[in-house]
């Protein structure tokens, strides 16, 4: 039997120490996750932290083409979190890996450790921008087109790295 695959949108931010690289080695660790294929990548972003002191972050949007159930893939992703050295103190403090799932297919998800789609993407330009660029006519289920929310956050400073 072939396990359904599913499109799923992952966003990755840095902050601490080398964050270029530390998101570039993420993209490399998603690619390589079992039943997993990386289809699309954004550019890479820097943007201020929100709520936040700190370096400025760098944020990308992958998209994975998987065959892991959300949870499964959840697990993946913080263990990816975890081997990169994140270590949380308070909340939004600066981290050396964040990685969220946005979206897992069509799904929408309400469990104690997963909320999908993720529920602040709508309001970051950081996410939404790098989404927009890969998939410029994605649906956030439940809540219509992601474009929709640009105007939105455009008063948020991101950049494109070069
Ligand atoms: P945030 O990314 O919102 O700033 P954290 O990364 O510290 O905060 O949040 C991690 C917690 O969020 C985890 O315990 C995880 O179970 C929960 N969580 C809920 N929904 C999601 C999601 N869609 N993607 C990633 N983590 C999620
Ligand atoms: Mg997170």
């Amino acid at each position: 039997m072939t396990a359904t695959q599913v499109t799923a949108y992952v966003g990755i931010g840095a902050n601490l120490g080398d964050a270029l690289g530390s998101v570039q080695r993420a993209i490399l660790q998603l690619d390589r996750l079992p039943a997993t294929r990386l289809s699309a990548q954004s550019s890479l972003f820097r943007s201020a932290p929100i709520d936040a002191g700190g370096d400025d972050y760098v944020n990308a949007v992958v998209r994975l083409d998987t065959q892991l159930a959300a949870e499964r893939l959840l697990a993946e992703l913080q263990a990816i979190e975890h081997a990169s050295g994140r270590e949380r103190s308070y909340r939004n403090a600066p981290r050396t890996l964040d990685l969220d799932l946005l979206l897992y297919g069509h799904d929408v998800i309400a469990s104690d450790a997963l909320t999908v789609p993720h529920p602040r993407m709508t309001q970051r330009a950081f996410v939404l921008i790098p989404l927009l660029q890969i998939d410029p006519l994605v649906n956030i289920p439940g809540r219509g087109p992601a474009h929709a929310f640009a105007p939105g956050v455009m008063a948020q400073t991101i950049q494109k790295i070069a």
